[in-house]
């Protein structure tokens, strides 16, 4: 690890105030029950209907007078490719909202310590696999959520100038497409993983005979457990300290075959796979190279399989309160 990366920073007083926006989503929730596992005895937070981030004084009273030591923003309106191509006046104007009042708030709290997330989609479309950091603003996006990645984009833009302008620690962080407790198995809204364990769980249920997929199968992606992500989190926030996003990542790739098949393993789903070719496949393959987390002494651990067969384990346990 360079010595930029490391200065002025170190473990985080366990009694410092964190607050974690988005507490009760998919990532927030993970990074809840990482920061108390880790002894962390100060976490502040704040349910959606208690403190609207779009609306902008009540974020700033809070901010002003909770003067966190450490903000970690994991609120955002998420969806999948569905919600993004329907919505995209809605995601581009309410995560920029949520953002910019968040984080102008933290500044007029001088927040010292801030990790703002991002997502892999800020990239171009057809960015070089796996996709380096400086592969942002080289081309152009993935129409389909162009709004949401440019709302992300903004944010990485708004953390350097913060850094520049104030001299505040901020950093932001691209994890990969993620998967793990908690997460939104809608119909409507729901990422590529929890779309399959539902599809598969329903198909068991009522005995269906084949589980048909969009596209060929064959397109490749990456899948980060959500507990990985939180624990690259912390170790941010104690080990990284530099103006420029880092990627957050296996660094490994499956096909959607796969991935659909360790799912149907997972939910005991004995019946037949089949592809619909007319649909669209999506990007042929979508990995980030891990390299600079590599470098900042972090790699993940939560195996892939192991990690789908919990998370339906956890689907089928929370069954009636799980967002769908
Ligand atoms: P979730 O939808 O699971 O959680 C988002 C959280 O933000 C929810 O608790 C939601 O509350 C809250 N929220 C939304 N709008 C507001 C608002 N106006 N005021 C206050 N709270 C609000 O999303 P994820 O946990 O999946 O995503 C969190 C971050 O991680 C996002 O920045 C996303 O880009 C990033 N990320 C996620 C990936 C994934 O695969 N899921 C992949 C890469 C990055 P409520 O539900 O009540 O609206």
């Amino acid at each position: 690890m360079t010595d930029e990366m490391t200065s002025s920073i170190g473990a985080l007083d366990r009694a410092a105030s964190v607050y974690i926006a988005g507490h009760r989503g998919l990532v927030g929730s993970a990074l809840y029950r990482k920061l108390q596992s880790e002894g962390f005895t100060n976490l502040l937070v704040r349910q959606h209907n208690e403190l609207d981030l779009t609306d902008r004084a009540a974020t700033f009273d809070f901010m002003l007078e909770a003067k966190p030591r450490v903000v970690i923003d994991a609120a955002a309106r998420v969806g999948g490719i569905m919600a993004n191509n329907t919505y995209p006046a809605d995601f581009l104007s309410e995560n920029l909202q949520i953002q910019v009042n968040l984080l102008d708030a933290a500044v007029a709290a001088r927040v010292p310590r801030l990790l703002f997330l991002g997502s892999s989609c800020i990239y171009p479309k057809l960015a070089r696999q796996p996709i380096e950091e400086a592969a942002l603003l080289t081309g152009p996006l993935e129409p389909t959520n162009d709004a949401y990645a440019i709302a992300k984009i903004a944010g990485i833009l708004q953390i350097q100038a913060v850094r520049r302008q104030y001299g505040l620690s901020w950093i932001s962080a691209m994890p990969t497409n993620l998967y793990g407790p908690e997460d939104n198995f809608s119909n409507t809204s729901s990422h590529l993983l929890p779309a399959l364990i539902r599809r598969y769980e329903e198909a068991k249920a009522g005995g269906a005979p084949t589980v048909t997929n969009w596209g060929t199968g064959t397109p490749r992606r990456e899948l980060l457990h959500v507990d990985d992500l939180a624990s690259a989190c912390l170790h941010l926030l104690e080990h990284y300290d530099r103006a420029g996003h880092v990627n957050v990542g296996t660094g490994v790739d499956h096909t959607i075959s796969e991935i659909a098949d360790m799912v149907a393993t997972a939910v005991g789903y004995t019946g037949e796979t089949r592809w619909d070719s007319t649909k669209p496949d999506g990007t042929p393959r979508k990995v980030l190279d891990v390299s600079l987390m590599l470098q900042a002494g972090w790699h993940a651990q939560v195996p892939l399989r192991e990690g789908i067969e919990e998370t339906v384990a956890w689907y089928r346990a929370n069954f009636d309160a799980v967002r769908r």
